[in-house]
């Protein structure tokens, strides 16, 4: 059995980063509080710092009123401590795409929080039936799959592991409607839906740079106006991070074979440490 919608006051969010802290930003102006943790200080303070740029370009559209943004930072607490999510009503994972540090970090959820607790996983491409066995209650494992910026997009994918159990579903469903999203729903098959179709899709773009098929411009404009998206594959690329494309396209090349063998290129690059808009460089340079 997990806790129902109705139950849930404050949510857990594991990781700060590029979707930690979106997560922890659209719970706590849906009204939730929040406790954002990270493993270190720093990496804490960065999500503090993405969350507060955004409410402000939130509140610069005129989409939140300033008071709603400051009483949106007022409800995230940041911590280190991984007991302080002790008293959460439902904990979302959002830490690196590796499977032995989700497990890691699914088996001490399953320690520090109720019984009756969501543990939910982010993850893109990783078994949330895997993830799920690091814990006692894989029924109440299930996989809320956010998109990249989490405030701006509507959609998640809700990701339904072997042993996940119905309630847990519902509640991802629910959940992710009362952060204002709509959700699809997909079997714990490598990628899901969404990434089993994007990432040949970005690997694909960055095998045509990298053999000179076309400038990584002519690239990006032919794949927009060519089929109406509004990023091509290596400016989405930069955006999602050169990293976590790397490691989900080795977990589908891992689980369903060569087709979706990495580009030579994203391996270099994330070797180089150019991992896209978060570092300043990737195919393209950001100030
Ligand atoms: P990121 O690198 O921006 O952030 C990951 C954060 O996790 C870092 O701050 C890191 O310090 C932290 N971390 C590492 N180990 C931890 C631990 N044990 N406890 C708590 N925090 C820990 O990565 P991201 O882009 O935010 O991706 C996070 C997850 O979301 C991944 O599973 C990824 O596949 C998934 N995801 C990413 C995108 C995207 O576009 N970037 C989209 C959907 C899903």
């Amino acid at each position: 059995m997990v806790r129902g919608l109705e139950s849930i006051d404050r949510v857990g969010v594991v990781g700060a980063g590029t979707m930690g802290s979106g997560i922890a930003q659209v719970a706590a102006t849906s009204g939730y509080d929040v406790t954002m943790r990270d493993i270190e200080r720093e990496f804490v303070e960065r999500g503090f710092d993405s969350i507060d740029d955004s409410l402000d370009r939130l509140v610069g559209k005129e989409a939140l009123s300033e008071s709603e943004a400051d009483a949106a930072r007022e409800r995230i607490d940041g911590t280190t401590d991984l007991d302080d999510l002790a008293d959460c009503d439902i904990v979302v994972e959002a830490a690196v795409e590796e499977m032995e540090i989700k497990r890691d970090i699914f088996a001490d959820l399953d320690d520090v929080t109720d019984d009756d607790v969501a543990l939910a996983t982010n993850t893109s491409t990783l078994s949330v039936t895997t993830i799920a066995s690091a814990t006692e209650r894989p029924g109440n494992v299930v996989g809320i799959h956010f998109m990249n910026p989490v405030p701006i997009m509507e959609g998640v994918e809700v990701v339904v592991g072997e042993k996940t159990s119905e309630d847990a579903v519902a509640l991802a469903h629910a959940f992710s409607e009362s952060l204002d999203k709509t959700t699809w729903e997909a079997d714990d098959k490598p990628g899901f839906v969404s990434n089993r179709i994007l990432m040949p899709w970005i690997n694909e773009g960055i095998r045509a740079y990298d053999e000179g098929v076309a400038t990584k411009e002519d690239i990006d404009r032919g794949m927009k106006l060519g089929t109406n998206v509004p990023m091509g594959p290596l400016e989405l690329a930069d955006h999602i991070g050169l990293d976590v494309c790397l490691h989900a396209t080795e977990t589908l090349h891992e689980e369903l074979g060569d087709r979706y063998k990495p580009a030579y290129l994203l391996k270099r690059k994330v070797e180089a440490g150019d991992l896209g808009k978060k570092t300043g460089t990737g195919f393209y340079e950001y100030d």
